[in-house]
Order: structure tokens, then sequence, then C-alpha cells
């Protein structure tokens, strides 16, 4: 993969900016918006993200002016747009003309119109009409020099029930398992009795259902949203100047999208809202910037983030004083290019109402505005600076197992298991010593780690297996966690004990598992602590070759004084086995000693402040330091580096305010540029 050139922008830029709806105010009010706009320093909008209704009023009766008008007026201001393809919301006389293109739930009851995302994108209509808007949008608008990036909608209705849908998952069975007898010996093998002489005789499963299935299912949407996507991007394309991007739906741990297959066919990622459910977690954040900095390895937008509060309907936590500062910077750190705060002012009606904006419902700016008008002063002094720079090239990765991820999501086995929560209880502890990590596809191309962690890595095929192989016979570092390798491709169980056909690198077995109701003492070479959760019984199958690294303690019995932590060595390669989910004291001094033992650098910092790196195009570093606390920090950072805007030296010891950030120039080169 050619990492990190900057596609698409006209000139490198550090951009800021906010998803703005002209289109819900009286036209009077647009210029008062745009000049708030200036003052916070924005410098990109996003437009028509759902607007298909006010662009199409009637079946191809296109209303384009208001639009132009909008752009024009940013433009004038040196706001530059980005436009959304706008179609994720089929607009009433289309559902009335043709009511058969709403989705369906598993017991047949349609989707409502109000509702987004209501819209079958299997529907032929709803395809054609998409066509129609895209293909109208593309040629009114993709000259338009002020336009410098597209986001395409490819996540209308995914789970839809409905006879066309049932019959397009037929054909992508069909497709992908030759024939019937096929089918049933992978799938079903008999089990409860479950068998088909025809493909007529398939449904698409809901609910408690054979896991098989279910993952077939996820695969055949994130397939059918690709194609939607991709339906778009071709009519768009010929009409853009090459300069000009295109971006897909935000890449998460959402629902039954792979994000890596649907960022195939575009030129940038993108992400979104932070996963904040409680307080806000800059960890969790951080591997979610991973992820999307993992989709293409190159840099990324972020499309619409939180201003200060998440949620919709219900509103959840709300970003400290300051806080958006350093969300904001953590998302350049890990590869930002541009992030643009979700919304400007609240919807006056609709499911928007309630979402966070920078304005409120009376057009006046919020407390944080001022914030943001701080931000925007930073963008644009360190603009010349950042833009242009990429992530230092990561040596550790995690590999993101979207197969696994939707088998833990059908069946967690585990009353507390969560993928995505195991995932990153591997990404904290790198996080935590600074340590830049790409989350990529577990068949991504591994030539550039040192060190690759499968979390939970569930669901293996042949080009896994190979390439985890490949990894230790040059020297990698592997570590494999609890519930790897119980399952082939089609889901079916392995005739074999875990890590299955990873056993031969892992040097050891799974004798049993255990599902646990109080944590497990487990004492390590290096460290001592607990398994929660869950613990795997491991046993050696060669000695010359695996050693024991920890043991349970006096547990249920059956895992007293067994071994918990392998690691097997291969030439110079080494495959890491852990069975045990540790506690996170022991879970940091355990990923401590695996990256000493590989040789990769860390940067020290307080708990609480952030260290990344981006490389500048002649090779200068840029250290950004990010304080996530509440309370003042005092950093040192490994080299001397420099203010870039003042020139003043930074030695020694600094002091970060709280959820304060400095963006430094290192001084000296750096000797390798593997942090
Ligand atoms: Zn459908």
């Amino acid at each position: 993969v050619a990492p990190s050139e900057t596609p698409g922008t006209f000139r490198p830029q550090l951009w800021l900016g906010v998803v703005y709806h002209p289109e819900h105010w009286p036209e009077e009010r647009w210029s008062e918006d745009v000049h708030l706009m200036t003052e916070a320093g924005l410098t990109v909008a996003r437009l028509a993200d759902c607007a298909w209704a006010t662009l199409e009023p009637a079946a191809g009766q296109f209303n384009f002016g208001w639009l132009d008008r909008a752009i024009a007026l940013l433009a004038e201001a040196g706001i530059s747009t980005v436009l959304g393809s706008s179609n994720f919301a089929p607009p009433g006389w289309l559902v009335r003309q043709c009511p058969d293109l709403l989705a369906k739930d598993p017991t047949g009851r349609c989707a409502q119109l109000g509702a987004s995302y209501h819209g079958c994108i299997n529907s032929p209509v709803f395809q054609a009409a998409v066509a129609r808007l895209v293909s109208a949008m593309a040629q009114h608008f993709g000259p338009n020099p002020d336009v410098i990036g597209w986001q395409i909608d490819s996540e209308s209705k995914q789970d839809c029930y409905c006879p066309r849908c049932q019959a397009g998952f037929r054909r992508y069975l069909a497709e992908r398992h030759v024939s019937i007898e096929v089918f049933n010996r992978r799938w079903v093998r008999g089990c409860r009795g479950e068998a088909y002489s025809d493909w007529e005789q398939v449904t698409i499963p809901f609910g408690q259902y054979n896991p098989v299935l279910t993952l077939d299912f996820a695969r055949f949407v994130t397939h059918t949203c690709r194609q939607f996507q991709r339906l778009q991007i071709e009519l768009l394309r010929p009409h853009l100047r090459p300069d000009v991007w295109i971006a897909g739906s935000p890449a998460g741990w959402n629902g039954d999208h792979d994000p890596y297959t649907l960022a195939e066919d575009t030129d940038y990622a993108s992400s979104a809202f932070c996963t904040v459910s409680e307080r806000h977690d800059h960890r969790s954040t951080g591997a979610l910037r991973a992820l999307a900095r993992g989709v293409k390895r190159r840099n990324f937008w972020i499309l619409d983030t939180e201003a200060s509060m998440s949620g919709g309907a219900v509103a959840k936590c709300a970003l400290h004083k300051d806080e958006l500062q350093a969300l904001v910077w953590q998302a350049v750190a890990h590869g930002a290019d541009g992030v643009l705060c979700w919304q400007w002012r609240p919807a006056p009606a609709g499911v928007d109402q309630h979402h966070i904006t920078l304005v409120d419902q009376s057009g006046q700016p919020r407390p944080f505005f001022e914030e943001v008008k701080l931000l925007g002063l930073e963008f644009n002094a360190l603009s010349n600076w950042v833009a242009g720079s990429t992530t230092a090239k990561a040596r550790v990765a995690i590999l993101n197992s979207c197969d696994s991820r939707w088998v833990f999501e059908g069946q967690r086995h585990q009353t507390g298991f969560s993928y995505v929560e195991h995932l990153e209880h591997w990404y904290r502890p790198l996080a935590a010593r600074n340590v830049a990590v790409d989350i990529i596809p577990p068949d991504g191309n591994l030539d550039q780690y040192k060190m690759v962690i499968a979390p939970a890595l569930s669901v293996l095929d042949d080009k896994i297996v190979g390439s985890l192989t490949e990894l230790v016979r040059h020297s990698g570092h592997l570590v494999l966690t609890i519930r790897t390798g119980t399952r082939d491709e089609h889901n079916a169980l392995f005739p074999l004990r875990q890590p299955g056909p990873l056993r031969t690198i892992a040097g050891v077995e799974v004798e049993d598992y255990y599902s646990l109701d109080e944590p497990v003492p487990v004492k390590g070479n290096w460290f001592e602590g607990v398994s929660r959760q869950w613990a795997e019984r491991l046993r050696i199958l060669d000695p010359n070759k695996a050693v024991k690294i920890a043991r349970y303690g006096t547990s249920n019995g059956w895992l007293d004084n067994e071994i918990a932590i392998t690691v097997c060595a291969q030439g110079t390669g080494l495959t890491y086995m852990v069975g045990a989910y540790l506690d996170v004291a022991a879970q940091q001094a355990m990923v401590d000693h695996f990256l000493q033992n590989a040789g990769l650098q860390k940067i020290d910092a307080p708990p609480g402040v952030e260290v990344c790196i981006r490389v500048m195009p002649d090779g200068k570093q840029l250290y950004v330091v990010i304080n996530h606390e509440r309370s003042p920090a005092t950093v040192t950072l490994p080299s001397p580096a420099q203010n870039p805007l003042t020139d003043q030296a930074v030695t020694g010891p600094f002091r970060l305010a709280p959820y304060g950030v400095a963006v430094l120039l290192r001084a000296q080169p750096p000797q390798t540029s593997t942090v």
C-alpha cells in the first residue's frame, strides 16, 4: 500500500469546519452564519448531507440554485465546500411514487419516511432515483472550483428483509458457495435438522439463528453497501477535477460494515463521532482514529465529530471546558487532514433537533464557540507545518477482524465479552507508551510491522494463517489472545483445538476454556495480576520451542497452576499466546515487556498525556503533545524541540495547561523513524 500522500486537496492545508444546513434557514440569515464561521476561523463546510427533498422537490426537477448561492457565499469568505451525495433519506414524493422502495424489518413492517435510512438500497427504483440525483449533482457541482471533496452515503438501510434483498442474498450465496451441496456442507451439516435442497428455501437470518448464516449475511450487507457506493462514485468521478476527493461513510465499529472493504473505492477514509457513552474516553477515541488511519494507511478526514456534547434524542456527556482542543488535536495527531464538527445550528424540526451545535437555536454562539475560534487560530498558524505531513510509520499493528467481530456480536459466548472492548484492551497499553499503531484488516500487508497483535482472531482463512506465519518467519512478533483460531472462514468450528491452524507457530494448544464468574490469579515472570471474564488453559506442544510466561493461581480447580501465557520461538520470530484476559496493570506490564523484546521505541509521558509524531515531506518531525486531563501536566520530550512559530527552544520539562496541546518541531533529525 502506498502510504500517506494526501490525495485531493488543492493545496496542503489543515482544514477546520462544520456541517452546515443552509436549507433550514431563511437566506437572509446565511451571511450572518458565514460571518460567524469566518470569525471562528473555519475553512470548510459540509453541505447537502441530507437535502434530497430540497435538491429535487419533484421527480427530475432539480433545485440547485440555493446550494450554488450557499457555496458561493462561503467561498467569498474563504470557506471551501464538501458536498454529500444526499441520498440516505429518499423524499416523500419518491416514497409515494414507489412505496415498495421502503426497507422492511424481519416482520415485513416498512421503515418510515422521516426516520432517515428508510430506503432499501437493493431497490432498482431507489437506485435509479439516486443515480439521477447524483448524476445531476455531479454535472452541476463537479466543475465548481469551490467544492473540494464529496462524501458518499453508503449506509442507507442495510439490514432490509424485503423479498428483493432475500433474493439478492440467495444470489450472493449461490455465487459464493457454488452449489447447494457445498453450501449445506459448509453451513449447516444437518445440525438441528437444517438442510436445504434449493436456494429458494434460504432466508435472511434474524434473532438467534445459525451463526454461519448470520456471518454470511453481514458480509452480504457490506457487499451491497459497496455496490451502492460504487454506483454513485462511477457517476460522480468523471465530472470531478483530479484534485477533488471522494470519501465514504465513516469508518468505525458499526454494524455490518467492513470499513476496509467499503474504503477500497474511495480516496479518503472518513471518521466520525467518538464512541462517547459516559465520560469521554480519549483512549477509545484514539483507537477509533487508529482505525481510520489503518483503513487506507494514510491520512483521513473527520467529517463530523462532537463539538461538545454527543447524542441526538438522548444527550450524552458533554466535553469539559477546553477539552475540544485536545479532542481535535488528537485527531490531527493521528492523521486527520480535516476536522468538521457536527453541526452548525440545531435543526428547527426533525430528528437532529438535539444534536450539539456551534450556535444555538437562537443563532447565537454557544460559550464553547470561543474554543472553536482558538482552534481556528491554531489551525491557521500551524497549517504550513502540519499540512502535507503524515503520521510516523507504525511498527505495530492491531488486526481488526470484522468477521470475528460479527461472530461475537452474534454469539458472545461469555455474557460480558465485547470484541471491540477486547481490541481496545490491547490498544490502551500501547497508547499509554505513545507507540504508533495501525488498526488494519487481518488479511492486510504486514511488511512494515515488527509486532502484530491479533485480538480474539476467531475466524481464520488460509491467507491470514499464511500471512501470520510469514510474519513470524521474518522475525516478526505475533501476539495471539483468547478466543483465537476457533472457526474457519465459513464460521464452522475447526476440528482442531485452538488456536486451530496457528498451533504450529504458537507451539501450544488450548486444552479448555472457562467463562469466569470471578477473577482468577495469574502469576507471570514479570507481572502478577488476575484474569477476568475468560481464561484458557494452555498445553505446550513443543517444549524445545515454546515456554511458559505465566501460570494461573488457585481458583476453580481446573485452572490451578495451569499455563496461562506462553511464547514460542521460530528463528528470530516469536509468537505469544495469551490465554488470560488480564487486568489493566498486568496487561500494561506484559505489553511493556513485549515492546522491549521487540526493540520498539516508546515515548514516556505522564498518564493522560499523549505524544504523537507527524512527519513532514522533508523528513522533519513534529511532536503533537496533548494533555487529556483536567489538570496541568509537565512533559519532557525524548529529544530537544522548538516552537515552529517562535523558534523558541524546548529542551527541558514544559507545562501543558488542562487539555492543552503543544505542536513542536523536533530539533534533531531522528536516527530512525520507527516510533
Ligand atoms: Zn430490501
